[in-house]
């Protein structure tokens, strides 16, 4: 199953290749975040053994759990917090993250603002958008990022890196990809988080920089 696991993702890393090239860009301008949530450990290390260093995790608790022992063990990781964030773990997930995807109100920007002025660790962020304005997803309403992207970076001191979003899983993904790409641009934004197993060939196509790839690297998920 371990060696399953590190084929299926040479097989992501040739397809992101092949996306890239189609559209003209280095593959080296695509970030594969494979997304280990649920996966335990053990499950994980083959990939490291192989040499990937960058990870994906929705949950703080699960983190705490498995990252600070693997990321003593292999040097060099980037451990990307995608899913949802309560203020409240702010300050484990500033001491626990490199990345934070999941950015989405003002009350989140000031625990991060208060998390990082205290420990002194300053993780990237990513603002996350609900592209799809989906009443039960995070994410920043669309026509409130700008203001929201204006206050986190005058009344909090946050650099905002790019923006994320998970579009509405009955709807095509492609123009929930280009309305972020567009958001993106207009506010100077480098970085697009967008695309998963199922649709990050499209969202390649219209400029993510960083792709989250969970089930199609470690098949599916048990419930939690
Ligand atoms: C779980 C998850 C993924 C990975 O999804 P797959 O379909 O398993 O590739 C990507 N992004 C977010 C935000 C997730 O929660």
């Amino acid at each position: 199953m371990a060696e399953q696991s590190v084929e299926r993702l040479r097989a992501i890393e040739a397809q992101i290749e092949r996306a890239a090239g189609d559209s003209g860009r280095p593959a080296s301008s695509v970030s594969l975040v494979a997304v280990s949530k649920t996966v335990p450990a053990a499950a994980i290390r083959p990939l490291l053994d192989a040499g990937h260093r960058r990870f994906g995790e929705n949950y703080v608790q699960e983190s705490a759990a498995k990252w600070p022992e693997l990321r003593d063990a292999y040097p060099g990781c980037e451990v990307h917090l995608i899913g949802p964030l309560q203020s409240n773990k702010a300050k484990d997930a500033v001491a626990l993250f490199d990345v934070i995807h999941s950015l989405d109100r003002p009350s989140l920007a000031g625990a991060l603002a208060k998390a990082i002025d205290g420990t002194g660790r300053r993780p990237r962020l990513i603002c996350q958008v609900n592209t799809g304005e989906e009443p039960q997803k995070g994410g920043v309403m669309p026509s409130d990022l700008d203001a929201f992207l204006r206050r986190c970076r005058v009344e909090y001191e946050l650099e905002i890196e790019g923006l994320m979003c998970i579009p509405p899983f009955d709807q095509p993904p492609s123009p929930h990809f280009a309305l972020l790409r567009g958001m993106a641009d207009r506010n100077g934004l480098t970085v697009l988080s967008m695309g998963m197993s199922a649709d990050f060939g499209a969202a390649i196509q219209l400029g993510a920089t960083h792709v989250r790839v969970g089930t199609a690297i470690f098949g599916e998920r048990a419930p939690r």
